[in-house]
């Protein structure tokens, strides 16, 4: 078995006498130590019987391009990126996929024959994780994006404009971020698309034509947070996916459900980003459920 160390660090790389595995796989970030992504993967991998190991490696960002050169040595399979190395990942790679070059954020790396491949299973994640909690077709829903000017927020809409959804109106707070991201997509989104200001008036303008509510902020993580959408804008009609999984019931997932809405919280993103980045490592499919018993364990 692999040494049984929380967290891994470029001086490990360095060394790297972790025994017992063919193959590795890591998130890299900085910080990396609440990662849950070795709660899913190392179930996954032993239940698909391949011999590896997904780790934790923590990399400040003047490390990371020696810290890539050294998981290439050493015999990684693959890596998925988190805070901050999405950007420069993006940078760092020999080929990526479309979703990934339109978000221009990278979090998952699959190495093969010294060459690093990235995509982002962010945004097909979300859709996935959608589909799952209300049994829609993505492409079909009229989404209202609130905190469209973070990176999260950006492979949503990437994700909405491909799958062609309908309309999508792009929320945030500095609204200046969600208009640039609108004025960049607009003549490749096939649906209706606009960017308005994180101001009730202007969100009760457009609720009446959305489906389906993404919470790409923070906002509802703390106690005393303002409300993402105000709670008497919300419906029966409403689908709210608030990518926010700790709580696991945020105000604004209570708020639809009081209106008679339903809510889904980012469980499912996070779960099935991690089962995409598996389909890509290994060309087969994530065994999905044990990947659902380990997040939850
Ligand atoms: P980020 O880049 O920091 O984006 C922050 C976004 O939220 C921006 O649009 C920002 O607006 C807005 N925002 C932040 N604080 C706000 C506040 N107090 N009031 C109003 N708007 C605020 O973060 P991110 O990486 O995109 O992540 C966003 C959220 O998604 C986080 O909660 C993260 O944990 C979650 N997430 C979940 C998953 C999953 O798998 N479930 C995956 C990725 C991210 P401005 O532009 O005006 O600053």
């Amino acid at each position: 078995m692999a040494s049984a160390k929380d967290v891994y660090s470029l001086g490990d790389l360095r060394n790297w006498n972790v025994a017992g595995r063919s193959a590795w796989l890591a998130v890299i970030g900085d910080p990396v130590a609440h990662s849950r992504s070795p709660q899913m993967h190392n179930p996954a991998l032993r239940e698909t019987g391949i011999d590896a190991e997904y780790v934790r490696v923590h990399l400040h960002p003047d490390e990371l391009s020696e810290g890539i050169a050294r998981m290439k040595d050493v015999g990684f399979a693959g890596f998925n990126v988190t805070i901050p190395h999405k950007s420069a990942v993006f940078d760092a790679v020999d080929e990526m996929t479309e979703t990934a070059r339109r978000i221009g954020a990278i979090n998952t790396v699959k190495i093969e024959d010294g060459r690093l491949l990235g995509h982002n299973t962010d945004a097909p994640g979300l859709r996935q994780a959608v589909e799952e909690a209300f049994g829609a077709s993505f492409g079909e829903l009229r989404v209202m994006l609130v905190g469209a000017g973070g990176g999260a927020g950006r492979a949503a809409a990437v994700q909405c404009i491909l799958d062609r959804c309908p309309r999508l109106v792009l929320v945030n707070r500095t609204v200046e971020k969600a208009q640039a991201l609108a004025d960049e997509f607009g003549e490749i989104a096939s649906g209706e698309l606009l960017a308005i200001p994180w101001e009730a008036d202007a969100m009760e303008a457009e609720l009446g034509r959305i489906d389906l509510i993404v919470n790409a902020t923070s906002v509802g993580m703390k106690p005393g947070d303002p409300e993402v959408v105000p709670a008497r804008l919300l419906g029966p009609d409403h689908l709210v996916y608030d990518m926010v999984y700790a709580p696991a019931r945020t105000c604004l997932m209570e708020d639809v459900e009081k209106a008679g809405g339903r809510a889904a919280n980012g469980l499912g993103m996070l779960l099935w980003q991690g089962a995409i980045a598996f389909e890509y490592w290994f060309g087969r499919p994530a065994p999905v459920e044990a990947m659902r018993r380990g997040l939850k364990g």
